[in-house]
């Protein structure tokens, strides 16, 4: 069997891997240049689910890699006001788990042993089911690439399921989003609220605005397993409703975005904007935030999808769980030995069952509803 896999984000890889140690011909195809093309070095809770996935079908060392490297984390997730007087911690489920990690950190490792079959610069275009029951893909450099199954790991903006499920309804709310990170200095623990540097840290305002914050600590550094050096740092991200950034806040340069993040709070606790001023121009993106519609059943065809492409859902930090349990279980279901179609099938029908019930977790989530 051959899987040609679109996105090598967080999914794509965890399936890649779970193929290939069952002997299935995988090739990845990337649509960034390389794997730190773009800013995308957030820190990452990956829930119980995801990390249980992870643990299944990484090569052990990648995983302990990920493991080694992962996010000291001494405290949980709290809540605060703008004013920064009371510090509420949420009771998670005791069985929450998970990891906590550097997005590129983890990707850099998952990748490492699949460069050999990982196309980087190749976006996917379109599809084709041929006659033969196989599929062929059209990439944007212009080449081809024929498979058995087609798997969109490509995030929440899927050009696969935009295709696949042409009706399927992911609808951006009003809020945007501008995120970005501060190197971890003496300056910025002073600035950080406590819990922030120990745990997550969600500042909520009565007006829509709110902010995120957590540190990423490395228990150890990347360099110890051969990888780029990364330097610990505050992960910080803005949502204000659209009005507060504007229509061009997806044209502004990156320090416009750090500017225009930081005046978003300049009237909450002052430390606040301060520490967001301290951001990394080459870190700050600004954001949409997607919901997502359970989609009607559809027939079983050799293409399916997987993770954010499969089920956006408001940012409550589930969505990467969810995205990697996907990969688990569809890899599950393609080495069971059930016919290509079958397996397609029941794989789909079990991810829309709980990943809608994500869905709407997060968004109630996001809500502050919890
Ligand atoms: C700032 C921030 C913080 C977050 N924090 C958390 C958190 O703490 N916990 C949590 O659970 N979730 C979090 N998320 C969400 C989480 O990142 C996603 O749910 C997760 O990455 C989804 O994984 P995925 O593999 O489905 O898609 P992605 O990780 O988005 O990967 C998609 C990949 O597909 C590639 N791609 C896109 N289009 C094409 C194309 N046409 N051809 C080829 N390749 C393509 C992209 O370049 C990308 O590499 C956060 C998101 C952001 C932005």
């Amino acid at each position: 069997m051959r899987v040609l896999i679109i996105g090598a984000g967080l999914a794509g890889p965890c399936l890649a891997h779970g193929l290939r140690r069952h002997g299935v011909d995988v090739e990845l195809f990337e649509r960034d240049p390389a794997i730190d093309a773009r800013a995308q070095g957030y820190r990452i809770h990956i829930n119980g689910d995801g990390d249980a996935a992870l643990r299944a079908w990484l090569p052990a060392e990648a995983y302990e890699q990920g493991l080694a490297t992962s996010c000291r984390v001494g405290g949980g997730v709290s809540v605060t006001r703008p004013d920064l007087r009371h510090f509420t911690e949420i009771d998670l489920p005791p069985d929450a788990g998970g990891i906590t990690a550097d997005r590129l950190t983890l990707r850099r490792i998952m990748l490492r042993d699949l460069m050999d079959a990982t196309r980087f610069g190749a976006g996917f275009s379109r599809y084709e089911l041929l006659d033969d029951g196989t599929v062929r893909i059209f990439l944007t450099d212009g080449s081809t690439a024929e498979g058995d199954l087609l798997v969109a790991t490509d995030g929440v903006n899927s050009g696969v399921r935009r295709q696949l499920l042409p009706g399927f309804s992911a609808t951006v709310l009003d809020d945007r989003l501008i995120y970005g990170r501060t190197p971890l200095t003496a300056q910025a623990r002073e600035l950080a609220p406590s819990p922030a540097l120990e745990g997550f840290l969600g500042v909520v305002g009565a007006d829509g605005r709110r902010l995120a914050l957590a540190a990423q600590r490395f228990r150890r550094s990347p360099t110890d397993f051969g990888l780029p050096a990364a330097d610990d740092y505050i992960m910080w991200g803005v949502t204000a409703p659209a009005g507060v950034y504007g229509p061009e806040l997806f044209q502004f340069g990156a320090a416009d975005l750090l500017e225009l993040a930081a005046r978003a709070i300049a009237d909450w606790d002052p430390s606040l904007s301060a520490l967001v001023r301290l951001g990394e121009p080459g870190y700050v993106v600004p954001g949409s935030i997607y919901v997502s519609e359970r989609p009607e059943p559809w027939t079983p065809t050799p293409v399916t999808l997987v993770g954010d492409a499969a089920h956006p859902m408001a940012p409550a930090g589930i969505s990467a769980g969810v995205a990697l349990h996907d990969a688990g279980l569809l890899a599950s279901r393609l080495v069971s030995g059930a016919p290509l179609l079958d397996a397609v099938r029941s794989y789909e029908t079990e991810m829309l069952e709980y990943g809608f019930a994500a869905v709407a977790t997060a968004t109630r989530n996001y809500a502050g509803d919890y």
